[in-house]
């Protein structure tokens, strides 16, 4: 028999508002003894039906919903429709015709809290990162391949918060063949190496495709410090777009190597670009004590708030670099400046780029909003989803 789980009165508002979490202190009780993963019916304090929601046991994200509808069996059907209506979405918005890296499913925006699936050109990296998603495994594969054929799909559950789940991470082939060590994929007619098995997130920042091609328009001629530059997507699709000179800044050196690999797949003549191992914090520093002096730079820096504790440290990480930045900027420069952090909220980021630009006596205006890629939806009744966003400054 299916669980049951009765909350506290007034913890079905956020229900009742379509808004997908459950937090333990949410739960007046439990009949039944549901296992992680799984499928439980919600109740409110009366006992009425308010959705069906997946038990993580030992998570404090307690319930995550699968559905409101009281009538819907959340199993194989659940999944394939689940899966076909993002695969819909996609194609609607032009996607799948762009680019050959792109987010097929991302997790609560698409009623499938805990599943990730990205698709570099015929492989699906699947990410599980819940109780529910996890114990559903079987079910996402199968809709996957409901859904056209691909030479493999892989798992990259090897993620932090599975600890959190009590899972343990997971890594390796769900069906077909074993992901080359480096597929290239296309996007926007930019080139990349993309390693599925081994790069970040699933192999490749998807989420960032929109402001890569923004970078890329407005690149002409200018000298271009590309920070936090990874596997250089926005090196790139800046030198693709003309730069003058594009200097890369990582920390680690395979991000670094595949970035020069990037680079030459694309058929950017050596002399053009720089590549430098160095903590970009004290690079910006050295730049500035050498006088440097830049047109474009992107500060897409690793999340630096991971939770609610995190949020003072990290803003100031992010005023600091980009108050460097500021002051390599010449005039008429412009910053793309980003958080990935869910922490750190749209109007607080502003804020600290605020600051920043104060304290390097520096007049900027934002002049464009920046955002998560539209294979990256956000629900309305869940703003959490928007996790990445970013500002284009320009230093008058
Ligand atoms: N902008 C990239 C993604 C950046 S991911 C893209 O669009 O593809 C964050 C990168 O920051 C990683 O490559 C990581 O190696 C690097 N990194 C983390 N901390 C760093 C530091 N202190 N200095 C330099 N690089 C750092």
């Amino acid at each position: 028999m299916t669980a049951e789980v009765r909350l506290k009165p007034g913890r079905e508002k956020s229900v009742l508002r379509r808004h997908p979490w459950l937090f333990a202190g949410a739960v007046a009780k439990v009949a039944g003894t549901p296992e992680a993963g799984d499928t439980v019916r919600v109740l409110d304090h009366e006992g009425c039906f308010l959705a069906y929601g997946a038990w993580s046991p030992e998570s404090q994200l307690r319930l995550r919903l699968w559905s409101w509808d009281e009538g819907q069996a959340v199993d194989a059907g659940f999944f394939r429709d689940r899966i076909a209506r993002a695969w819909q979405l996609r194609q609607m918005l032009g996607i799948q015709e762009t680019t050959g890296a792109w987010r097929l499913c991302h997790a609560e925006a698409d009623g499938l809290p805990g599943v990730t699936v990205d698709c570099y050109n015929d492989f699906a990296v699947v990410q599980l990162s819940s109780a529910g998603a996890d114990a559903h495994r079987a079910m996402v594969v199968e809709a996957l391949l409901q859904l056209r054929s691909w030479r493999g799909i892989y798992e990259r559950s090897d993620l932090a918060v599975l600890a959190q789940e009590g899972l343990p991470e997971r890594t390796g082939i769900l069906a077909g063949e074993m992901p080359p060590e480096n597929l290239e994929i296309a996007e926007e007619g930019r080139r990349f190496l993309v390693d599925i098995r081994h790069g970040h997130k699933t192999g490749f920042y998807c989420d960032q495709r929109v402001n890569r091609s923004l970078v890329q328009r407005f690149a002409r001629g200018k000298r271009v410090l590309n920070l936090f530059s990874y596997t250089g997507g926005f090196g790139v699709a800046a030198a693709l777009g003309g730069a003058a000179e594009v200097v890369n800044v990582d920390s680690s050196r395979p991000a670094l190597a595949a970035s020069e690999r990037n680079f030459a797949l694309n058929g950017i003549a050596a002399g053009g670009f720089t590549h430098i191992e160095a903590d970009c914090f004290s690079y910006l520093r050295r730049c500035r004590g050498e006088k440097q002096s830049y047109d474009l730079i992107v500060l897409d820096p690793p999340k630096l708030v991971d939770s609610q504790q995190a949020l003072t440290r990290g803003a100031r990480a992010y005023k600091d670099a980009a108050l460097q930045s500021f002051h390599l900027l010449a005039p008429g420069g412009m910053l793309f400046t980003f958080s990935c952090s869910g922490w750190m909220k749209r109007e607080l980021f502003a804020k600290v780029m605020a600051d920043a630009a104060l304290d390097a006596k520096c007049d900027a205006v934002a002049v464009m909003e920046l955002d998560q890629a539209p294979d990256h939806p956000v629900p309305c009744a869940f703003p959490e989803g928007r996790y990445l966003k970013g500002l284009l400054l320009v230093k008058r």
